[in-house]
């Protein structure tokens, strides 16, 4: 794990060698901060909890954009803040908490699971997160999972997307929703909208304003592809299981 990084004025990130995986720190004035996503590995956490404390940052929230196994982690030593969610988020780790425990197990075992997924709803419609750092609006759809949600900091225009707008992985569409693509899209609408001036995607590499909406342009390239049938061409499809995911967005839309 690269150790946290400054990439903004108030933002940190770590990035982990497992899936090139993001964790976000939002500073607040008075040593606490929010901590969104932390991930991968049980060392990876161990570091970024080491760091913060170096730093002499407390975690005094935490937030789960989405319910898969590799953003709804935590570690004792980032303390008890809640960790917030969307409530179809939450709902959704819920229901799924037995094959979520069998995915950490498999992919980063270790983890102490009586604190993994433990998820707090965010009161239903929460424009922003309830705390006192600096603003941090949610914008919730359901692309990619249920309650997908970025984080979008309007001081500096930091847009903590998620699993969207990665410059290594491909939209990965939530096949078991009834609007997979529908769902992607509105998700995409709802971000293009913001006046992003640093982009931090939960996988991959961050990017400022004109990369994101390079991103957001391709992403939907990448979907009017898919849905006429034909080949994306998307430089991004290079990886054996990005193309795996492809073949099985293609095989749910084509049959
Ligand atoms: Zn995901």
């Amino acid at each position: 794990m690269h150790r946290l990084t400054e990439v903004a004025t108030g933002v940190l990130v770590a990035t982990s060698a497992r899936y090139v995986t993001t964790s976000t720190v939002i500073t607040a004035r008075d040593g606490g901060c929010l901590v969104i996503d932390p991930a991968v590995t049980v060392p990876d956490l161990r570091l970024l909890a080491e760091d913060l404390a170096e730093a002499g940052l407390r975690p005094r929230a935490g937030f789960a954009t989405h319910p898969h196994w590799d953003h709804i982690m935590w570690c004792r030593e980032l303390g008890n803040a809640p960790r917030y969610a969307a409530p179809r988020a939450v709902e959704t780790a819920r229901r799924e908490r037995a094959g979520l425990i069998d995915d950490v197990e498999r992919s980063a075992p270790g983890h102490d699971l009586d604190l993994f997924g433990r998820l707090t709803p965010l009161v239903p419609g929460s424009a922003s997160l309830p705390w006192d750092g600096p603003e941090a609006l949610i914008l919730t759809h359901d692309g990619h999972a249920p309650g997908h949600s970025a984080v979008f900091l309007p001081d500096s225009g930091t847009l903590v997307a998620g699993d969207m707008c990665s410059d290594i992985e491909i939209p990965l569409l939530d096949l078991d929703q009834p609007d997979p693509v529908g769902d992607y899209r509105a998700g995409l609408d709802l971000l293009a909208a913001l006046p992003v001036r640093l982009l931090i995607p939960g996988h991959g590499n961050a990017g400022d304003g004109a990369e994101f909406r390079r991103r957001v342009a391709a992403d939907i390239a990448y979907l009017d592809a898919l849905e006429h049938g034909r080949d994306p061409g998307d430089p991004r499809l290079s990886l054996d299981w990005l193309t795996d995911e492809h073949q099985r967005h293609v095989r749910h839309l084509h049959g």
